[in-house]
């Protein structure tokens, strides 16, 4: 009974994917009809054109993280400083938020920073997060990023405090599930993916947010 039961929790998860996606899809699919259809009509062509191409995209994209929902994560680690790591990948979001009118504030550890972690994947939640904070700030805000080392239990904690529009107790429950979205253009797999890249770091993730306050991200990690 209790694999049944199993079982069938699992079909209606997979159910629940499925319709998620199948709604996401049918969206770009009924612009891109009704673009052909304007296609035929008029000659504004190019911009159509452009429309149709990044909506096939989003369509690919979401196909592709589908489909990888359900692999195992394989890493590719080694030693990693992450103070280090949070510099650079600040450095490359900054131009990212002067656009936003965003001011991103970087406090970095004397302690022990070194990781085994793979380099890439860690990268990509930590622009999943700076992105995410800046999507949350209309204008003129400012995020927060500082790094502290525990020696005692050997971890790591990388806070990413933005003061944007923040989340309300059902928003934040509903956190990580795959295609909660409340954007426009929004996929909700950035978040799953950052919970995955951290699980199987054997870290841990902890979100504290409050509407109209802002939202702050608590990352864990093994140090090495
Ligand atoms: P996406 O960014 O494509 O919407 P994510 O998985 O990255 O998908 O985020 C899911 C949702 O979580 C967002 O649509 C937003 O509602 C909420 N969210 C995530 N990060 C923040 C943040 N820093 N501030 C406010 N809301 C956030
Ligand atoms: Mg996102």
């Amino acid at each position: 009974l209790q694999q049944k039961l199993i079982e069938s929790e699992k079909l209606s998860a997979i159910g629940k994917l499925g319709a998620g996606l199948a709604h996401e899809i049918r969206n770009p699919l009924t612009s891109i009809i009704g673009l052909t259809q304007l296609l035929k009509e008029n000659n504004h062509q190019n911009k159509y054109l452009e429309i149709i191409t990044a909506e096939l995209e989003r369509m690919k994209n979401l196909v592709n993280q589908f489909v990888s929902l359900g692999k195992p994560t394989i890493l590719d680690r080694e030693h990693c400083n992450l103070n280090e790591l949070v510099t650079d990948t600040v450095e490359l979001m900054n131009s990212n938020a002067r656009l936003h009118n965003v001011e991103i504030y970087v406090e970095l550890t004397n302690s022990h920073t070194n990781a085994y972690i793979d380099k890439a994947k860690i990268k990509q939640v930590l622009i999943n997060f700076i992105k995410n904070a800046l999507e949350a700030i209309s204008s003129g805000g400012n995020i927060h990023i500082q790094l502290k080392t525990d020696m005692k239990s050997k971890e790591i904690y990388i806070m990413i405090k933005d003061n944007g529009e923040g989340m309300t107790e059902e928003q934040v429950d509903s956190l990580g599930t795959p295609f909660f979205t409340t954007k426009e253009s929004g996929l909700g797999m950035g978040l799953p993916i950052c919970f995955d890249i951290i699980h199987s770091h054997n870290g841990r993730i902890k979100i504290d947010s409050e509407k109209g306050q802002g939202t702050k991200i608590n990352l864990v990690l093994p140090l090495n």
